[in-house]
């Protein structure tokens, strides 16, 4: 039997909640504005940046805010070939059909160098390289472009897997970093990021960029090495399929718990200077310099 919309007689496009095309849009945009509004995540004079990729979960956040704020795109090319092309070939398409302004920044012009031709070299692991590279350079190009908020498109299921993934590995620390609204210090050369989609689900991201006729190519990363989310993400959906709402549940927790952690560790991770670059780290040299380092590349 078909599902009929809990809010009207159309019949249900989404299950948990039921609604049919219209209402399932209006359900997740509403969940976004709310999201936004409770932990003002966004302030009336702010410049907002979305941090791209070109995947569903960045192209609808930045189609959601787009519809409220004046927004620009901005993304990182690590120079993946058959991966990164492609989902940049998506967001160009985006960005052009809808106004909206690109950045695109490539770490071979910044550094001389590809993602693909640094793993030539053959040692490194790839997503912690890449993650330390697209952090600091987001960072650093939305501050050069006058950026005062960076928006991405983390998903509930996202926040669910780092919690606990930080809370099997004791690192609290980490998590004191999570929540809508990311980091523990305000640093006038850090752009504060947030994370309108926090509500949201993987699932509902899905449907949204479906019902959308958003046409992402779902192609996975070859680099894609974190196999500890992976097992931590396989777990929790198969917890969510026999106990409904854990994901949720797991993130409430958090959500008490995390006044306590970012005040917890706040006072020990004050932000210095990079010896080498200058952006802001937690230690010495930040992570993107003893990268370079280590494969010998120009500094930038
Ligand atoms: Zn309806
Ligand atoms: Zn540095």
């Amino acid at each position: 039997m078909k599902m009929k919309c809990a809010r009207c007689q159309k019949s249900a496009v989404f299950r948990n909640p039921a609604y049919c095309r219209e209402h399932f849009i209006s359900y997740i945009e509403r969940k976004v504005w709310s999201t936004i509004a409770r932990y003002k995540l966004i302030g009336k004079n702010d410049a907002i940046f979305v941090a791209c990729s070109g995947g569903k979960d960045s192209t609808v956040c930045l189609h959601i805010l787009s519809q409220r704020y004046q927004v620009e795109a901005l993304a990182i090319d690590e120079g993946i070939a058959g991966y990164r092309d492609l989902t940049l070939l998506d967001l160009r398409a985006y960005c052009a059909a809808h106004r909206i302004p690109l950045h695109v920044y490539s770490i071979k012009h910044l550094f001389g160098k590809t993602l693909d031709e640094l793993l030539k070299k053959g040692s490194g692991l790839p997503c912690t390289l890449c993650g330390a590279f697209r952090r600091s350079l987001l960072n650093r190009c939305a501050r050069e472009l006058g950026a005062t908020v960076i928006a991405t498109g983390h998903n509930l299921d996202d926040e669910a897997q780092s919690v606990l993934m930080n809370f099997l590995r004791n690192q609290l620390a980490v998590s004191a970093r999570l929540g809508p609204a990311t980091g523990l210090v305000k640093d006038l050369h850090f752009v504060p990021r947030v994370k309108p989609m926090y509500f949201c689900t993987e699932k509902e991201i899905t449907a949204y960029a479906y019902l959308m006729n958003f046409s992402p190519t779902f192609t996975e990363c070859p680099y894609t090495w974190d196999s500890y989310r992976n097992t931590v993400r396989a777990h929790l959906n198969t917890y969510e399929e026999n106990h409904r709402g854990t994901k949720k549940a797991l993130i409430r927790s958090f959500l008490h718990l995390m006044p306590m952690l970012k005040a917890r560790y706040r006072t020990t991770s004050a932000l210095s200077r990079c010896h080498d670059c200058g952006e802001p780290c937690a230690a010495d040299r930040c992570q993107v310099c003893s990268q370079l380092k280590k494969f010998q590349m120009k500094k930038y």
